[in-house]
C-alpha cells in the first residue's frame, strides 16, 4: 500500500521528474527516508536503432533488450532505458586500513569506510572476491536505498577520513560512487576508487574527478591471458592506467595479482615494471600480491613468498622506487625505502604502519620528497580491519 503522508508525495515528485514517468511507477519508496528509489536511470547509454539501449560505461558495450541486464548483472534495460540496480545498495561495510585497498601512499596509517555492491564486468576464473562479485544483488543480503548522505554518516561516526569503493568493480556502479563522493567531498572526507580499469573512455572523466586515490588492478602484461583468464582485454586497461597518470590528479597506485605458471615469468614482470615506469613514471607504487586458490582457479598453489620477492626485484630493477609485496608477511617487501638514501621511512608488516620516519612528506634523514599524499603527520596503526557488516 502506498504511504500518503506529505513526505511521500514530495519523494514521489522528486522522483518522477528524475526517472520519468514510466519509471517512477515502478519506483518503491525507503521505509525510513522518502528521498529514495529503488530503480535508478544510469549515465552512460544511448538508444540504439532498432530499440535496444548501449551501455557506454565500459568497453564491454553490451547492448540489451527490454528486461535485459548487462554481463554486470547490475544495469538493465527497463521500459526502454538503462537502470542501475546497484544504486543505493551496499553488501557490507567495514573499517578497513587504507593499506588493505591497497594503497601504502596515500595517508598511511588511516582507515576507510569500505563497501561494495554485487557484480563484475570482468569475468576472472581467478576472482578473490567471487562471492559478491559472480553473484546478482538478490542472492546476496544486501541493504537498498541508501542515500550518499547515509554513507557519508556512516563514515563519520566510525571515525573513518575516507570511503572506499570497492570489494567488487565501481566502475559498473560509477553513478552511486560518483555520488556518494560528491556527498564525501562537501563533508571533508576522501574518496577512493579500487577498480580493474576496465571503463570507456567516455565514462572515466565523469567519474575520476570526484576520487582522490584509486589502486588500479593490472592483471597481466599479455592479451593472451586478459582475454582467457579474465574475458576481457589489455588494451583499455592501458588506456585507463596512462590516462589517470598523465591527465588527472588521482593519487594511482598499482596491484598485479602474481598468479603460479599464468603470470609469474620474470620477463612478464619486467615488461609490466618497464611499462609503467615509461607510462605512469618511477614513482607509481607497485604492489605484488599472492594469489590464493578460488572460484575457478582451485587447481593452482598460492605464490610462493619467494616468487614475489623475485618479481620485486625485478621491479626495483627495471626503476621502479616503491615495489611492495602483498598478502604475505614480509615486512621488508611491505616498508618505504627513501629512494635518495634507503632508509626505511614506513615500516609495516602486512597492513599494519608500525614506524614512520617522515617529516611532512621528506625523509626524515636525507629530506628526499616521498612521492604521494600524506597529511602532516603521518601515524602508525595496527592495520586491523572492523567489519560492520549491513549497519548503517
Ligand atoms: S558496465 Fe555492465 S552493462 Fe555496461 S557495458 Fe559494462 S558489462 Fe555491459
Amino acid at each position: 500500500m502506498h504511504n500518503t503522508t506529505p513526505d511521500a508525495d514530495r519523494a514521489r515528485a522528486r522522483i518522477r521528474r528524475r526517472v520519468g514517468p514510466r519509471l517512477a511507477a515502478r519506483c518503491v519508496l525507503g521505509p525510513r527516508r522518502y528521498n529514495l528509489c529503488v530503480i535508478h536511470e544510469a549515465r552512460y547509454w544511448e538508444p540504439t536503432a532498432d530499440g535496444r539501449v548501449r551501455c557506454t560505461l565500459c568497453p564491454r558495450d553490451c547492448v540489451l533488450r527490454e528486461g535485459q541486464a548487462g554481463f554486470c548483472y547490475v544495469r538493465k534495460n527497463v521500459d526502454g532505458r538503462l537502470v542501475s540496480l546497484a544504486y543505493g545498495t551496499s553488501t557490507g561495510f567495514a573499517v578497513d586500513p587504507i593499506e588493505k585497498k591497497p594503497l601504502n601512499h596515500f595517508h598511511p596509517g588511516t582507515t576507510a569506510l569500505s563497501f561494495g555492491t554485487a557484480g563484475c564486468n570482468l569475468g576472472c576464473r581467478f576472482c578473490q572476491n567471487w562471492d559478491i562479485s559472480k553473484a546478482r544483488l538478490d542472492e546476496l543480503a544486501s541493504l537498498e536505498g541508501l542515500t550518499p548522505e547515509a554513507v557519508v554518516a556512516l563514515a563519520k561516526a566510525q571515525g573513518a577520513p575516507a570511503i572506499a569503493f570497492t570489494y567488487n568493480d565501481p566502475v559498473i556502479w560509477a553513478e552511486w560512487a560518483v555520488d556518494v563522493a560528491r556527498a564525501a567531498h562537501a563533508a571533508g572526507l576522501w574518496t577512493v576508487f579500487v577498480t580493474a580499469g576496465y571503463v570507456s573512455a567516455a565514462a572515466r572523466a565523469g567519474i575520476f574527478q570526484h576520487m582522490d586515490a584509486a589502486n588500479v588492478d593490472l592483471k597481466a602484461f599479455t592479451e593472451g591471458f586478459y582475454a582467457r583468464w579474465t574475458l576481457s582485454h589489455l588494451a583499455p586497461v592501458l588506456e585507463t592506467l596512462e590516462w589517470l597518470a598523465r591527465e588527472t590528479k588521482v593519487w594511482v597506485e598499482v596491484t598485479n595479482l602474481v598468479i603460479p605458471g599464468l603470470n609469474d615469468a620474470p620477463e612478464e614482470t619486467r615488461a609490466l615494471s618497464a611499462w609503467v615506469r615509461e607510462h605512469m613514471g618511477p614513482d607509481v607504487p607497485l604492489h605484488l600480491t599472492a594469489f590464493h586458490p578460488a572460484f575457478k582457479m582451485t587447481d593452482r598453489p598460492p605464490t610462493p613468498p619467494a616468487t614475489l620477492t623475485r618479481a620485486r626485484a625485478i621491479a626495483r630493477g627495471e626503476g621502479l622506487r616503491y615495489v611492495y609485496t602483498g598478502n604475505v608477511h614480509d615486512p621488508d617487501g611491505q616498508t618505504t625505502f627513501c629512494p635518495g638514501c634507503g632508509a626505511a621511512v614506513i615500516e609495516r608488516d602486512w597492513h599494519a604502519v608500525r614506524a614512520v620516519r617522515l617529516r611532512g612528506s621528506a625523509c626524515a634523514a636525507c629530506g628526499t620528497e616521498i612521492a604521494g599524499r600524506f597529511g602532516p603527520v603521518t601515524r602508525t596503526s595496527d592495520g586491523e580491519r572492523r567489519s560492520l557488516g549491513l549497519r548503517v
